[in-house]
């Protein structure tokens, strides 16, 4: 080629153009803020959703044209501090933002600040040539070397980007509660062991398993188990790691790590957050991503590709399987899908018994209260839950884990940190009054559950506690115990208003309130428990593109609309009613319960209800 004017604009117009951006994707970031030097943790972007549905996100900040945000996010797994983490975004999803701003979450957007006109001439200039520098490095050596041209295009390789463990360590014995799950792999493992078994009489051996379940729930530690338990490597990579600004990037990655396998079976291939990639192709607002279309359908033949008996098993992990794509969970791929569920009592307890082998805890302690104690808990909970008592009782300078410490933490995994009680104060009584409030009304409901203990000790945002026995089964729940909820919820508020005055209510109900208004609310549209009928007139979002909430289907007219809110309304109002009735009612125990609560902070529901009994019957 000769080289000419022409020849040589043609050449440095692409460079200039790769440069920019190069620029911008290295330097933009810490040029922008100090803020994001400060994020030393980092979340995946899959985590960083469930973060956003469980509400623990408290403010975003999106950086880099919206590639990486920096997060301030409380959560139990982050000892309920607020923390910065910072979280790189596969992709510029608009639905995020409508999800964020449905959760009201802080948001904001830094550019990428244009004063750096002068640095920008600067990288103009100086990347062309380090690039120019690099590219004749890169082609010297491999020309060098008897790879040919293959080093300069290895960039799209793995750069260790999924981790090897030659052993896990882990058996089936440090899993605990999720029994069936265990037994379809116990399956598995007698296959890596022994395939010859298995092809003996002709079976196809399953090369995909789908673990679904909510987060902590153990899925990775399973995956491990069975590696363990088979003895065999254990190769491992999240989802949003495929995923890559470079189109093309991801499907050599795939391409990489199935060798890799390959080269190492009898194995397993532990894909972690399978749906980052294998999300329902050409869905999403904004259309598909094409480099996780490639990805996927890289993942897809590589599935295709192996035979069945080459001894390798893939295992994915994901909590949201109703947005895979269909092709994934076709019979010879993902065919076989496992549950992982949040444990039952049961479970809880055995998953105790796990995480308190390597702790020295009172032997008067029993797990079962515990486990009585914490139904919804995932097994990382637990094992959390475990721990933070362990630190407390370290605090201390005790040398056994007691049920004091267990308590403390399990309050404190619920509804965060301890602060430090009022002085006696107004505000300090009004408190009093309004806790107080909501456990009596729980006490002389029928169906309430019970009252565990009532506390002036603030935790978290909120500034008096009322804890009540949560009942094991959540999922089937009667009318009348919702309505008791509801009086429940209304006793704090009614109590303020028929003690204090009307004009002295405070904003300490809001929640409460907010939890009124969902119940009934949900009695009428979802239940069928008003004269409306039995209708099911809203469903929970059923799509899971469009960011919860938002898709939220309302089929019904606004004639219905207003019967709805009549509905809702009334059975607020008959709660109302009998809850002003029995705080009227009881005014002088209430009173009595008030000074008790001041003086202790803290009164446990055995001493609650024996107060109440010296004046009136408990239902
Ligand atoms: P997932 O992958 O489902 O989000 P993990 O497997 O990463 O959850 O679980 C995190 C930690 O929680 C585990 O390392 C383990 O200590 C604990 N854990 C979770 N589930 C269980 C269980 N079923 N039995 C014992 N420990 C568990
Ligand atoms: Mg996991
Ligand atoms: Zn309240």
């Amino acid at each position: 080629m000769k080289l000419s004017w022409k020849n040589l604009l043609l050449w440095s117009l692409p460079i200039l153009v790769v440069s920019f951006f190069v620029w911008q994707g290295l330097f933009a970031p810490v040029t922008n803020d100090n803020n994001n030097n400060v994020a030393s943790s980092r979340m995946t972007y899959g985590r960083f959703l469930e973060y956003i549905d469980m509400g623990w996100v408290k403010k975003v900040d999106l950086y880099d044209n919206g590639h990486t945000a920096i997060i301030e996010a409380v959560g139990p797994e982050l000892g309920n501090r607020i923390q910065k983490i910072r979280v790189e975004l596969p992709i510029t999803a608009p639905e995020l933002i409508t999800k964020l701003k449905s959760q009201g979450v802080d948001l904001d957007a830094h550019p990428i600040k244009s004063n750096t006109a002068v640095w920008n001439l600067i990288g103009n200039l100086f990347f062309p040539l380090l690039l120019i520098i690099s590219l004749t490095l890169l082609f010297r050596r491999s020309s060098n070397t008897t790879g040919g041209p293959g080093q300069a295009m290895s960039f799209g390789k793995s750069k260790a980007l999924f981790q090897v463990e030659a052993k896990t360590g882990v058996i089936f014995d440090d899993v605990a509660g999720i029994d069936e799950a265990k037994e379809e792999f116990e399956e598995i493992v007698t296959f890596l062991k022994k395939p010859e078994y298995f092809t003996a009489v002709g079976a196809r051996i399953p090369k995909g398993v789908l673990l679904i379940g909510p987060p902590g729930t153990g899925k990775t530690l399973l995956a491990k188990a069975i590696a363990g338990e088979a003895n065999v490597p254990f190769f491992s990579i999240s989802g949003s790691e495929f995923v890559e600004m470079f189109v093309g990037v991801g499907a050599s990655r795939v391409r990489d790590l199935f060798k890799k396998a390959k080269e190492n079976a009898p194995c397993i291939i532990f894909i972690d957050e399978i749906d980052a990639v294998g999300r329902q192709r050409g869905t999403g607002i904004g259309g598909g991503n094409d480099e996780r279309e490639q990805t996927l359908n890289q993942l897809l033949t590589e599935m295709d590709g192996f035979e069945g008996n080459t001894g390798i098993i893939v295992i994915a992990a994901t909590n949201r399987a109703d947005i895979l794509d269909s092709a994934l969970l076709r019979p010879g791929r993902f065919d076989r899908q496992v549950n992982v569920d949040i444990p039952d009592f049961k479970g809880r307890l055995e998953i105790l018994h796990v995480h308190a082998r390597n702790k020295k805890i009172d032997p008067k302690v029993s797990l079962s209260i515990i486990a009585r104690r914490t139904p919804g808990f995932s097994g990382a909970d637990l094992a959390n839950l475990l721990n933070e008592a362990a630190i407390l009782t370290a605090k201390q300078r005790k040398n056994k884990i007691t049920l004091q410490e267990i308590d403390q933490a399990i309050d404190r995994i619920i509804a965060g940190m301890e602060g430090t009680a009022l002085i006696d104060s107004k505000s300090k009584r009004l408190i009093a009054y309004h806790e107080i409030g909501h456990a009596i009304v729980g006490t002389l409901v029928k169906d309430h559950e019970h009252v565990q203990k009532v506390t002036l000790i603030p935790r978290g945002q909120a500034r008096g506690l009322t804890w009540f026995t949560p009942a094991e089964d959540q999922s089937l729940i009667s009318r009348s115990q919702i309505k008791a909820r509801i009086m429940g919820a209304l006793g704090g508020r009614v109590t303020e208003e028929i003690v204090f005055g009307e004009s002295e209510v405070t904003t300490g109900a809001g929640n409460d309130l907010q939890q009124v208004t969902s119940m009934a609310r949900q009695m009428v549209t979802r239940f069928g428990m008003s004269n409306i009928g039995p209708l099911s007139l809203e469903n929970e979002s059923s799509n899971p593109f469009l960011g919860r909430g938002m898709g939220n289907t309302s089929e019904y007219s606004d004639e219905i609309a207003i019967k709805i809110d009549k509905q809702i309304h009334d059975i607020v109002e008959e709660c109302y009613k009998n809850t002003v009735k029995i705080i009227k009612n009881n005014r002088v125990i209430i009173d009595k319960l008030v000074d008790v609560l001041i003086e202790k902070e803290t009164i446990e529901g055995e001493e609650f209800r024996r107060i109440i009994e010296q004046y009136t019957k408990i239902p």
